[in-house]
């Protein structure tokens, strides 16, 4: 057996008992990298010298993972994809890297995203698009793209990802595999390259629940170098027991019925289809699954003050992006010239757009309509959701509308502005809410998702619920086809 499909437990215990050997696990997934990187495109940069030599003395120890190319990593290209970092070399690691690394993880390569982290397509990235591993004309999502293609494809066991409105949950829910953003600030966000720091999030992309609740324990805690960091005392691993009868999960009416839909379309209707039945799975566990109601506005008003929000946060935090600090240097007669010229030449034009709007919401005279009223917004959202959790272990709601989009011209903002169901995952960012994706079967013989959002720091419930809930199903471990044959 392939070491594709296997769990990081099991490659422990194989690397503990020498039944395998960690360097050639390595090799073998560095080959595997490169053989199907122009299938793919997983990758900005694969470390082909990638080895180990420390004992077998972690859960993580020996086996190799990637790491999305917006965390720093010492010495190693990091470019967050955008070609205004392509040369940029980091001299620090990221807390979370610098965590892998202490448990003996051994990163084989950096991921493609979409630039600096913002879109949900996986085409914006500087070095190409990312392809489906299920469907090669088919977008992965984004923007953690090249992290969830790379473990569909069973390269390795395990991504690091990030994730701002849901770029690791989308791409996971498109790609057939589990996406975890933990509590905001469980992990640090030092050396994560800042989309909108009230959003961000560093989690992982896993093939099992399990194995997400593994990593995060190794990349956890508070950390001096980021305020806004946490601890949280529990072990996620060990916290899995399964015993879940008697939790509280609801749903949205107005997310998960089909009648509120105009002209619902044939994936639509099988995804609210399947969505049902893994509810009646969740009640044959014991789990009192119940339908709530919140207010369609309110809903509709999440994508608006997502963007209102991350395009400010994104337009101040990416300021320092004049090619004078980082980045290869423009050319002009002023300073000013110099950083226009850097800066026009180097961002895509998504990234403009959201400048653009960044910029606007956050003018003197549009703060109050527009920033202030996203904030307001913001606010009410999170609190009607912490209501819901006063009663409720979590919100249980559908990933997406259907399974990965076919790739087409226009897909560099695949985000229907009016679409609740693409958009609600944000709620997860705005609250720091623990939120993870799981497997939910197929729509036209693609994967689609499902998602359990839990309140703050109730992470280990949030896990055990969708551990239980995963082993109702049959996609624990799974890679995509196209990589079976
Ligand atoms: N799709 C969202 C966006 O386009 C999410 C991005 C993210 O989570 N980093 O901004």
């Amino acid at each position: 057996m392939s070491y594709k499909t296997k769990s990081i437990e099991t490659l422990h215990e194989e690397l503990k008992s020498g039944q395998i050997k960690a360097n050639e696990l390595i090799q073998e997934a560095i080959s595997e990298a490169k053989k199907y990187q122009k299938d793919y495109n997983f990758f900005v940069t694969i470390d082909e010298n990638a080895t180990y030599e420390g004992p077998i003395d972690n859960m993580l120890a020996g086996i190799p993972c990637a790491i999305k190319d917006n965390l720093s990593t010492k010495g190693m290209l990091s470019t967050a994809s955008s070609n205004t970092l392509k040369d940029y070399i980091p001299i620090f690691d990221a807390t979370a890297v610098e965590k892998l690394k202490e448990a003996g993880a051994v990163n084989i390569g950096k991921t493609v995203m979409d630039e600096l982290g913002m879109g949900s397509t996986g085409t914006t990235a500087h070095t190409g698009i990312v392809y489906n591993p299920w469907d090669r004309k088919r977008m992965c999502g984004g923007s953690s793209s090249g992290s969830a293609a790379a473990v569909a494809a069973g390269i390795v066991p395990y991504a690091l990802g990030s994730d701002t409105g849901d770029s690791i949950r989308k791409p996971a829910a498109y790609c057939g595999i589990v996406g975890y953003k933990p509590t905001y600030g469980l992990v640090s966000r030092f050396g994560l390259f800042a989309f909108a720091s009230s959003l961000d999030h560093v989690g992982v992309l896993t093939r099992n629940v399990k194995d997400a609740a593994i990593v995060i324990d190794n990349i956890k805690g508070q950390d001096e170098k980021d305020m806004t960091s946490i601890n949280l005392d529990q072990s996620l691993y060990q916290a899995l027991d399964k015993k879940v009868a008697g939790k509280k999960l609801c749903y949205i009416k107005e997310i998960c019925n089909i009648d509120e839909y105009e002209n619902p379309s044939k994936e639509l209707k099988e995804s609210l289809t399947l969505f049902q039945k893994t509810l009646d799975k969740a009640k044959a566990l014991g789990i009192k699954v119940e339908e709530v109601s919140i207010d369609k506005t309110l809903l509709s008003a999440i994508f608006p003050s997502y963007l209102c929000i991350s395009c400010a946060e994104a337009t101040s935090n990416d300021s320092n992006l004049t090619g004078i600090l980082f980045g290869p240097r423009g050319t002009g007669k002023s300073v000013n010239q110099i950083m226009k010229d850097h800066r026009t030449k180097g961002f895509s034009p998504l990234i403009k757009r959201r400048f653009v709007i960044g910029s606007y919401v956050l003018q003197q005279e549009n703060q109050e309509k527009y920033f202030k009223n996203a904030q307001r917004i913001r606010r009410l959202i999170v609190n009607k959701v912490n209501s819901l959790f006063e009663k409720y272990d979590g919100l249980i709601l559908p990933c997406s509308a259907g399974p990965a989009p076919l790739l087409n011209q226009d897909n560099e903002e695949q985000i229907s502005t009016n679409d609740i169901l693409e958009n609600h995952m944000a709620i997860g960012n705005f609250g720091g809410f623990p939120s993870i994706t799981i497997p939910n079967g197929f729509v036209n013989d693609l994967p689609i998702g499902i998602n359990i959002t839990g309140k703050v720091l109730d992470d280990a419930n949030v896990l055990n619920i969708a551990y239980a809930i995963e082993s109702t199903m049959n996609y624990k471990n799974q890679i995509a086809k196209e990589n079976t044959k």
